[in-house]
This record gives C-alpha cells, structure tokens and sequence, in this order.
C-alpha cells in the first residue's frame, strides 16, 4: 500500500477499492459535513456545547452561498458593532445579526461570520463552515470569521481608525457615524467566560484546519483593501494579541 497524506486538517477515512486486492486504497478527505460535526462534538467535549443554527432559529440562507475552498488558514476576530451589548438575549442578537447581514447593500447570502461567542461564553453557530465567510470586504477566502457578540469600540476610536482618513463628502455621508463616535461612551469589555470561549473555539479550529494567522478584522481590511476598519476595537485586540500568544499563532500577513 502507498503511503498518503492527508491535505487538509479534516476527517478522513479509507475506503477499499477492490475487495479482492487490499493494495490500493481512497482516501475521502472532503467530508465535510462529518468535519462540521466533528468540530461540534471536540467542543462539547471541552466543556462548551455549540449552539447550532437551528436552536437559534436561523433563517436559511441564499442559494447563491459559496462553498469553502476548504483552505482555512486565519481566523479573524470581529465585534458586532456598536448597536450590540452584552445585556441584550444571545439569541436575539443572533437574529439581529443574520437580518442586517442579509439586509445589506449588496446583501450577503447569510450571517457573514462563522461563529459567534457571546459575553457570557456561549458558542453560535453563524454561517456553516463549509461555506465561504463574507466577514472581511473583498478577502473572505481562508478566513474563519468569529464575531464577539458585543461593543468593544471606544469613543473615537471609529474616527481614528476609521472616518479620519475618508475625503470631505464621504466625511458628509458618514455624518452620523462621525456623530455616535463622539458622543457613545457605554461599550462592552470582553468577559473572563468570552475570552475562554473564544480561546477553546480557536483551539478547536486549528485542530482541524492549517490554521497560521489570527488577527482582528481592522488588521485583515488593511491588508486587503488599504482601508481602516474599527472592528474589533482596540479592546477586542487585546484579545487578538493575548489569542495569537496562547495558540502560538502569526499575525495577519505573515
Ligand atoms: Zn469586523
């Protein structure tokens, strides 16, 4: 028998091609869906039961879905934005977050990221990962998304990273960006049982794929795009630098 090797970090299994000659042999290295649940099962097994789409009543998603090229090698940090809170239902949020996905312009196919982790460490399932995130503009392939289901901006900071560098007329059309930035002083910190979660998720995630980099969304816009983003603020990259210590991961880029 041929040695192989197995390319992507997923559930493989042999399958005999011949039954009267055992020398050759398949290997099945894209079953997906086993991969998904395979991911579920090693989380509960971690103490940390994922809430699946269907326990939070997730509308199916668009037929024009892509599917993963099954090349995942970063995992982007993101929060929701400033309209989320810890003190809001979990589900709910959820619900949130798929509607205005789905409601954008242009519309994405489902919840742009892949899982959510809320302030009280529960894990959601976002988009299936069998699909391709839209969670970082125009450079989604390879990249798991996770969004913190919180506020982690600070007054300012979407101005600095974010509004400061756009022309006079696009400083006029995100007045009211501009406006909340300066004005909003209630955010969200990440939660001791949110960073924990978030560190097994990421555990969990390399094991399975060749994960190399994680970064938070502002680091991944710049690189694709040259653009500032204030997500995950510069809370939520703390968190960032603390995971890529503790998984022994490279920042984006490298
Ligand atoms: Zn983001």
């Amino acid at each position: 028998m041929s040695d192989y090797k197995i390319e992507h970090w997923t559930a493989g299994q042999t399958v005999p091609l011949d039954d009267n000659d055992g020398s050759s042999v398949s290997i099945s290295v894209n079953n997906r869906a086993a991969t998904r649940q395979a991911i579920i099962t090693a989380l509960g097994k971690n103490g940390h039961k994922l809430i699946e789409r269907s326990s939070w009543h997730a509308q199916p998603p668009r037929e024009s879905m892509r599917e993963s090229h099954w090349d995942y090698r970063d995992i982007v940090i993101h929060h929701a934005g400033r309209s989320y809170s810890c003190g809001a239902s979990s589900i709910a949020e959820m619900q949130r977050v798929q509607t205005e996905d789905m409601g954008r312009n242009p519309a994405f196919d489902d919840v742009g990221y892949h899982y959510a982790v809320s302030c009280q460490g529960d894990i959601y399932e976002g988009r299936d990962i069998r699909f391709i995130g839209e969670h970082v503009a125009s450079d989604n392939s390879g990249k798991v998304g996770i969004v913190f289901l919180s506020d982690l901006v600070q007054m300012g900071e979407a101005y600095e990273q974010e509004y400061g560098e756009l022309s006079f007329l696009d400083k006029i059309k995100n007045i009211r960006g501009i406006v909340t930035d300066r004005m909003v002083v209630k955010h969200d910190r990440p939660t001791t049982p949110q960073i924990k979660a978030a560190g097994a998720l990421c555990k969990v995630l390399k094991e399975f794929f060749n994960i190399k980099r994680l970064g938070g969304h502002r680091e991944y816009q710049m690189l694709a795009t040259n653009k500032g983003r204030a997500c995950p603020g510069h809370l939520g990259m703390e968190v960032v630098k603390s995971l890529r210590m503790e998984l022994g991961l490279s920042g984006p880029g490298k």
